[in-house]
């Protein structure tokens, strides 16, 4: 699959409609518009990619809707110098809109299947080059810790205290925090070795985050 003239257009028209929605920081509309989202989809599906909608990947999993991508982007405040760990790689697509803003970004999976698959996508796209692990991400990645932003991209029952821990003092945590039908964003930011503001934000409904910090059934 390419990208063309027409899907470039179809990009425009989605960051129009996120702008609209009221995401405001230009950096991160520019990093959705810098990347084709319809390379993240079986090509028989790609009539959907510019469609402000979550869809089905495999493996009972979904790539995010672009507004929640933009959204959860947005609270992370990315500077170029900044170490990013991504918790729920799934697709990659959230992935490669991260290394638009910094080039230090990791990013662990769960799901080995889904693992597989989008590291050898992301090898091939040219879109950065991102530090991929598969496990427990609800224990976060202590090897390359502390993080300047932690962003989970599935719903977790309440914030996994790992990944507190490997927060840098001034760094953010973007956790949807809730029941498995429903949950608030929190945004976390470690003020000091030892005091964290929290923000209740927007409502959403994500997968569930699994393993030891998430829904362990
Ligand atoms: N960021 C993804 C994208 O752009 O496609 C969204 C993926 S989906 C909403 C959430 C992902 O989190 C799924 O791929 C799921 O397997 C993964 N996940 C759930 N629990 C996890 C955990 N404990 N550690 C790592 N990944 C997990």
């Amino acid at each position: 699959m390419t990208d063309t003239y027409r899907h470039r257009g179809l990009r425009r028209a989605l960051v129009t409609a996120l702008r609209g929605r009221g995401i405001a920081d230009e950096r991160v509309l520019a990093a959705i518009g810098a990347v084709p989202r319809h390379l993240f989809f079986d090509p028989g599906f790609e009539a959907h990619a510019y469609q402000d909608k979550a869809f089905p990947i495999g493996e009972g999993q979904t790539i995010s809707q672009p507004y929640t991508v933009a959204y959860q982007t947005e609270l992370l405040g990315l500077q170029p110098t900044h170490r990013v760990l991504e918790v729920g790689t799934g697709s990659g697509y959230q992935c490669a809109v991260l290394l638009q803003l910094t080039p230090l970004v990791h990013s662990i999976e769960v799901n080995p299947v889904l693992f597989g698959r989008t590291r050898q996508l992301l090898a091939g796209l040219g879109l950065g080059r991102p530090d991929l692990h598969c496990g427990d991400g609800s224990l976060g990645l202590p090897a390359a810790a502390p993080y300047d932003a932690i962003l989970v991209t599935a719903g977790a029952p309440a914030l996994p205290p790992a990944l507190l821990r490997q927060l840098a003092v001034g760094g953010r945590l973007v956790i949807p925090v809730g029941t498995a039908a429903e949950q608030r964003m929190v945004r976390v930011t470690r003020e000091t070795a030892d005091s964290y503001l929290r923000e209740e934000l927007e409502t959403f409904r994500f997968v569930p985050l699994r393993g030891a910090g998430g829904w362990r059934a």
